[in-house]
């Protein structure tokens, strides 16, 4: 998809979002541990406030945008919400060390945000032209007191893959958490146009790659230590034009499944996330304008998912608070039905 030019100025963050909904007469939220006291990250609101999902973030229609792939957060309007200013964290990964690949956007920064005010360090992955995406999330992390190291390349590229796992093992002192949120996702609804370089980048991408960084990372891994892998809900429900995809994210829900039997004596547990719609650069950069506009609106909230309401997930799996959990799926789906 080319630019349109449509989303260059962002009307600013989902006003609906933590930190925007009406907090009520008293200025105050009620917290579901019945405290009333302010969020640290949001000016009153985390993860953990009781909150209407119908009503937490705007519903669409949004304004017409699209973009090249790999899409940039900053271009979107709305900007997305990947929990900057309301993802709290409870010390649930003290002293870990980790990859996040797709971590520069979308739902690879969310998980990144949440995994590192949970207490770890982390080696952020992503493509060369996300730079500036890439320095917003070290720039936040940092400035809590994180490390956080940027390792921008191409995981279609086994050579990054294993030196990617070098260099977190070498900057971070070791390895605890290896996990791939990156994924390459392009829509074509006629076969005969769809060629064999498109296939081919789709399964580097999004299924090699697991391949290759699973690979190098498993002699660096003690017992204990956790694998988490994105898939999506089209690896149950595959759209008409995104055959290539769907079938790389169904490749990827056996991928662990298979991977984490074989781990399991080593005491490493592999699991995977599978989101529904969510809000990222991924829509505009493979979708067109219409289809931005109106994403998520069929789905049972009315809206799409935030990248922000999928950080749980990979928190809960990448911490061993999840010790039983291995060969799972967590869907992330606002309700859409799936697996
Ligand atoms: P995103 O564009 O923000 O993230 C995808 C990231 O993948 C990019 O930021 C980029 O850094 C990385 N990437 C792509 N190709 C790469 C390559 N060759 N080398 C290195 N990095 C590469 O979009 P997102 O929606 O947050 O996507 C994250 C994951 O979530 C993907 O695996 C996607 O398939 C999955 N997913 C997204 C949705 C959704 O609706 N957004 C739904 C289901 C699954
Ligand atoms: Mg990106």
């Amino acid at each position: 998809m080319t630019s349109t030019g449509h989303s260059e100025q962002s009307h600013g963050r989902f006003a609906g979002g933590p930190g925007g909904r009406d907090p009520g007469a008293s200025g105050r939220v009620l917290h579901l541990d019945g405290s009333c006291a302010p969020a640290e990250h949001s000016g009153g609101m985390s993860q953990y406030d009781k909150r209407d999902p119908n009503t937490l973030y705007p519903a669409p229609p949004y304004p017409e945008q699209e973009q090249s792939l790999p899409g940039a957060a900053w271009k979107m309007d709305p900007k997305p919400d990947h929990g900057e200013e309301s993802y709290v964290g409870k010390d649930r990964l003290t002293g870990f060390r980790g990859i996040v690949t797709g971590a520069d956007s979308g739902i690879g920064r969310a998980a990144a945000i949440g995994l590192a005010r949970e207490g770890a360090d982390l080696v952020l992955s992503y493509l060369p032209d996300e730079q500036a995406d890439a320095e917003e999330v070290r720039d936040l992390l940092t400035a809590e007191g994180r490390t956080i190291v940027l390792a921008p390349g191409d995981i279609s590229d086994e050579q990054y893959c294993i030196d990617l796992v070098q260099q977190a093992v070498d900057e971070l002192g070791g390895l605890d958490t290896l996990v791939m949120v990156a994924g390459r996702m392009d829509s074509n609804d006629d076969i005969l146009t769809l060629d064999t370089s498109m296939f081919d980048s789709t399964f580097k991408t999004n299924i090699y790659s697991l391949f290759w960084l699973t690979k190098a990372a498993v002699p660096h891994l003690e017992p204990g230590s956790t694998i988490v892998t994105t898939g999506s809900i089209q690896a149950s429900t595959p759209s008409a034009d995104k055959i290539d995809y769907a079938v790389s994210k169904g490749a990827i829900k056996l991928f662990t499944e298979a991977v984490a039997q074989q781990l399991a004596p080593k005491g490493i547990r592999v699991n995977s996330v599978a989101p529904g719609p969510v809000w990222t650069p991924l829509q505009p950069g493979s979708d067109d304008a219409e289809t931005v506009a109106h994403f998520g609106e069929g789905s049972p909230f009315g809206r799409p998912g935030q990248p922000a309401e999928l950080a749980a997930a990979y928190v809960h799996l990448v911490s061993p608070e999840s010790s039983y959990q291995s060969g799972s799926t967590i869907t992330v789906a606002g309700g859409t039905p799936a697996f």
